[in-house]
């Protein structure tokens, strides 16, 4: 018998998660972020159940590739844009859009032979300080673009660094609508400003008071974690809150029951110390899963898990290969466990419930980008078809 971990994709949350985004941006088109490998999931995997988007999202030109391997022949965008003038070339076969974020690569576009003009996001740093031109800059870069033979259609975008919450203690989002409006006003051209956050959030913003938040949703929207069933302002609102379903199960099983008799310790580094006799269950699954080794630090701050079905929490340190729970609530619940039982790091349970993997994250001090990004390679991926 393999080793009994197993990572599962419900296609049906997927596509209900890209519902919601749909909903929640109005009249705007919705990219479809699949930048690593979509979040984790597999890009392949998740395809067919994201295919209803208007576009692609991603960042790397094999990913790219991959996408149009399986046949999509709508709008793909670079979020980065070009690393180095050749990619250019990689463009202009597979047509792909791009993003403009800074001179070398108007200056590569400008060296750049094609028959085929390109369609090209370019990128205001409105606040986050990471890609982009500021707003001052804006206007000579997209005249510029607007001028070069090899450009098609220039639209605009900005990327937003407080969406899941407030700053200074206005909307997030506010102080970067403004100064993208404030610059962009006169300029045609499409425009996309919202990632999840944004996108769920953006009513939220509107009700806040700003005449610009009008310009929130815009023609595009960016939607990535919340297509992966996290609430991407989590811990003010949770999944259940935007309704988003869990795209990914992380399961195992108990290979092995401990009785701790009172005053032991679990673990390397002897971290946990049973305070009555305990029963322990051993699961298959730790840090070389991609499972967070910081889940489980201290005495009493153990992240929750699903054992059977029933919400129980890790003691005692995660170590590459292991990790252990308590199984004091699931026996008092169900009686006595046994080897096989199954075990829910995050995700559905078989039993009924779910575990938000961002209550597993906040445990971990992370997020939930983090945790599915790097379910590791040793996982084998079970996909659950739509109905
Ligand atoms: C990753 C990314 C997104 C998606 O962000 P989420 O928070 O996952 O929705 C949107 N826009 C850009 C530029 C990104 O890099």
């Amino acid at each position: 018998m393999p080793r009994p971990i197993q990572a599962t994709i419900h296609l049906d949350a997927l596509r209900h998660n890209l519902q919601r985004c749909r909903a929640a941006a109005g009249d705007a088109r919705v990219w479809a972020v699949v930048k690593a490998n979509a979040y984790g999931h597999g890009i392949e995997r998740a395809y067919p159940a994201l295919r209803g988007a208007d576009g692609f999202a991603l960042l790397d030109l094999a990913e790219a590739e991959r996408l149009r391997a399986l046949g999509w022949r709508g709008p793909i965008l670079l979020l980065e844009g070009c690393f180095e003038p050749r990619d250019l070339e990689v463009c202009s076969r597979l047509n792909l859009w791009h993003v403009v974020h800074c001179d070398e690569q108007i200056d590569w576009l400008s060296q750049h032979k094609t028959h085929q003009p390109h369609r090209v996001f370019l990128k205001m740093n409105s606040g986050m300080n990471r890609l982009g031109f500021g707003p001052a800059a804006f206007r000579a870069a997209w005249t510029r673009l607007q001028a070069l033979p090899q450009v098609a259609e220039v639209s605009l975008m900005t990327h937003f660094s407080d969406a899941d919450g407030l700053r200074r203690g206005r909307e997030g989002v506010l102080h970067q609508v403004e100064a993208f409006v404030a610059a962009t006003a006169d300029l045609p051209g499409e425009r996309s400003l919202c990632n999840s956050a944004a996108t769920l959030r953006h009513a939220l913003a509107l009700r806040l008071g700003s005449g610009s938040a009008q310009a929130l949703a815009a023609d595009w929207v960016r939607a990535g974690i919340a297509l992966y069933g996290s609430a991407p302002d989590h811990p003010n609102h949770d999944a259940a809150h935007w309704d988003l379903q869990p795209t990914m199960t992380l399961a195992s099983r108990l290979i092995a029951i401990q009785h701790v008799p009172a005053g032991e310790t679990v673990g390397y580094g002897s971290t946990y110390t049973a305070a009555r006799d305990m029963r322990i269950g051993i699961v298959a699954c730790g840090y070389a899963d991609g499972y967070p080794r910081h889940a489980s630090l201290g005495q009493d701050h153990g992240a929750p898990v699903l054992v059977r079905g029933v919400r129980t929490r890790l003691v005692g340190r995660v170590s590459m290969d292991m990790l252990a729970v308590d199984l004091t609530p699931v026996e008092a619940h169900g009686g006595p466990c046994n080897l096989g039982d199954e075990v829910v790091l995050w995700g559905r349970s078989a039993h009924g419930p779910s575990l938000p993997v961002d209550e597993v994250a906040a445990a971990a001090d992370t997020i939930a980008y983090e945790l599915l990004c790097a379910l590791a390679p040793r996982v084998p991926v079970a996909v659950e078809a739509m109905p």
